[in-house]
């Protein structure tokens, strides 16, 4: 099986105990089945606390309760008792696999790290070189992919290679992309995407596009989500007002890329590309806003905690475009 990731993944080490923004506070941390069982088997007193600790959600997902915020098993050193007690193999999938985003799509598997992480964002924003991918191939046997897949994967390089066109300013790539999605979407709606990859190679960008902004109906329409921390609807209240400050083109065309990599190849469950394509636009104008406030780190790090991570809202916001509730292309590039 062949395996994606951005460049810059094998740098990654998780901060521990020196992280300022912890992924064990604020997220209920979700345990898989089999972790939970065997939580229910464990021995001695620490294995009196997890059964104490563990429940049930709504949806009946096995995860434990917060104490104060945090995970009950995060220890005032900032380390986990369990990881310290019983070795990593012992944490559940979500710590394990925490900040990658694992998607699988039969023949590879992509990889990203979620730019909530400090560690991992960081990591992003380090350079202002392009971002790039590296692949590498496993024994691991392939699956079959969808039958998009072959003509969804040469559009999206092409989508990705059009944000990534320094020759032209920000805001022009940033419309092409959307015009490209557009164009795909009439295709992938007509059920033709074996014409996608041609389209890839012929399309040509468009000129139009100055003074792109997101509009405060965008910041406004973010602030009646679900709120992970309790200050991200005065953030957004004032970033409505903020002024705005030079935020490099370099840095956010990164971003541009790393959210595109993330949500344009799920295109292949539901046919959307439009949405998603209109997603990375917005998230990548919001946190230019954002920065305006406090930071273009900090920026994309709240953005990732409040919307990546919960996939209510990235539903929200994706359901929203396609009822043309948010700004449509033409009104973020006023
Ligand atoms: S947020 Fe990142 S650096 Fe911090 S504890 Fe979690 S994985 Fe480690």
């Amino acid at each position: 099986m062949r395996i994606r990731v951005p460049d810059y993944y094998e740098k990654f080490h998780c901060l521990a105990r020196e992280c300022p923004h912890t992924c064990c506070e604020k997220w209920e941390v979700v345990i898989d089945a089999e972790t939970a069982h065997r939580y229910l088997e464990t021995s001695g007193s620490l294995g009196e606390r997890l059964r104490a600790a563990l429940r049930r959600d709504e949806d009946g997902v096995f995860c434990f309760s917060l104490d104060g915020g945090r995970c009950p098993f995060l220890e005032e050193s900032g380390l986990c008792e369990i990881h310290c007690q019983l070795g990593e193999a012992a944490t559940s999938i979500t710590c394990r696999e925490h900040p990658r985003f694992i998607e699988e799509y039969g023949p590879f598997r992509e990889i990203t790290l979620s730019a909530s992480c400090p560690a991992a964002n960081s990591l992003l924003l380090e350079t202002e070189k392009p971002l790039t991918f590296l692949e590498w191939d496993t024994a691991e046997p392939e699956e079959p992919g969808d039958d998009w897949l072959p003509f969804l994967l040469p559009l999206r390089n092409r989508m990705l290679a059009v944000l990534q066109d320094r020759s032209k300013p920000l805001r022009v790539r940033l419309r092409s992309f959307l015009t490209l999605a557009e164009n795909a979407q009439v295709l992938l709606d007509a059920d033709i995407p074996e014409e996608l990859p041609r389209m890839a190679v012929e399309w040509c960008f468009g000129t139009k596009a100055e003074g792109a902004a997101v509009l405060s109906g965008g910041l406004e329409f973010l602030g009646t989500l679900e709120e992970l921390d309790p200050d991200w609807k005065d953030l957004l209240k004032q970033a409505e007002t903020a002024d705005p400050v030079p935020v490099s083109e370099n840095l956010l065309d990164r971003i541009a890329v790393y959210v595109a990599f993330r949500y344009l190849l799920k295109t292949v469950n539901d046919g959307d590309l439009l949405s998603r394509a209109e997603l990375c636009v917005f998230a990548v104008l919001v946190i230019e806003r954002l920065a305006a406030v406090c930071g273009l780190a900090e920026a994309l790090r709240r953005f990732s905690c409040e919307i990546e991570h919960s996939n209510e809202n990235l539903h929200a916001l994706q359901a929203a475009f396609r009822r043309g509730k948010l700004e449509k292309h033409e009104q973020l590039f006023q």
